[in-house]
């Protein structure tokens, strides 16, 4: 018979409490492997404001960030404080950097100058966002201005209308955070695999998950389907649609 004297077991307490130590330690390693790598740490923006992950492509200053599609020089919007708007005739703007799958969060307000000349449906503060420079998410004035759904603020143009108008009266600030995912095509130019569209408009769902199969019909076809990244393009509909706070997070 094996038996242990009273200072045997005293002695081999402080033993005991290491095994016990290195074996939580080592489940605590083992889970910690299960869990997968840990996500990177991002310090997200107060009150909209950029992420610290994100590309700032506007936060006052300048337009460095955009070159004309016309000319390929210089973007002649005009810029104004902490905004810049769209000078009627001078053309759509667009991106030095290409962007293929992002999250987009940009801030946007039509003139109350159109309803007070009269424009209506799409004469009245009309602009819009061209993911890649093909797939349009619509900028209009919305409120109490109604054309056709898949052409009004939050359509995903002449594709999806919006699931609801959240819009905003002409003169006041709204925002729009878009998921984009981009189609894929092959060297044919013919669809691979859907992309797809998710849009926020002032904080509301107004596009869920929304498929991309083709370009929106004013597309800008100097670039083939075929890239990965292309520029973002702003559109020039001759209405000063003003512009604030952009920033993209490419996914
Ligand atoms: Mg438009």
């Amino acid at each position: 018979m094996i038996s242990l004297k009273f200072w045997n077991i005293k002695s081999a307490i402080p033993l005991l409490l290491i095994l016990a130590l290195n074996s939580t330690l080592l489940i605590a390693q083992q889970n910690k492997k299960e869990w997968g790598p840990q996500p990177v740490v991002v310090q997200p923006g107060k009150n909209g404001k950029a992420p610290s992950d994100a590309i700032v492509l506007f936060d006052g200053g300048n337009l460095d960030n955009f070159v004309s599609v016309l000319t390929g020089g210089e973007a002649k919007w005009k810029v104004s404080g902490n905004k810049f708007t769209v000078v009627p005739g001078t053309k759509a703007i667009r991106t030095k950097q290409g962007f293929g799958d992002c999250q987009l969060h940009i801030e946007w307000k039509t003139p109350q100058s159109d309803s007070r000349e009269g424009k209506t449906g799409q004469q009245n503060g009309n602009s819009g966002i061209y993911f890649m420079s093909k797939y349009e998410i619509q900028v209009l004035n919305s409120y109490k201005n109604e054309t056709k759904p898949k052409g009004q603020a939050g359509a995903f143009y002449g594709n999806f209308p919006p699931l609801v108008n959240a819009s905003l009266p002409p003169g006041e600030w709204q925002t729009y955070d878009i998921i984009f995912k981009a189609p894929k095509f092959n060297k044919d130019e013919e669809l691979v695999e859907p992309g797809s569209f998710t849009v926020f408009h002032n904080g509301v769902l107004v596009q869920n998950h929304v498929p991309i199969t083709k370009p929106t019909a004013a597309h800008n076809r100097e670039f083939p389907l075929t890239e990965q990244e292309l520029p973002l393009m702003l559109q020039d509909h001759k209405n000063e649609v003003s512009y604030r706070n952009i920033w993209i997070r490419k996914l």
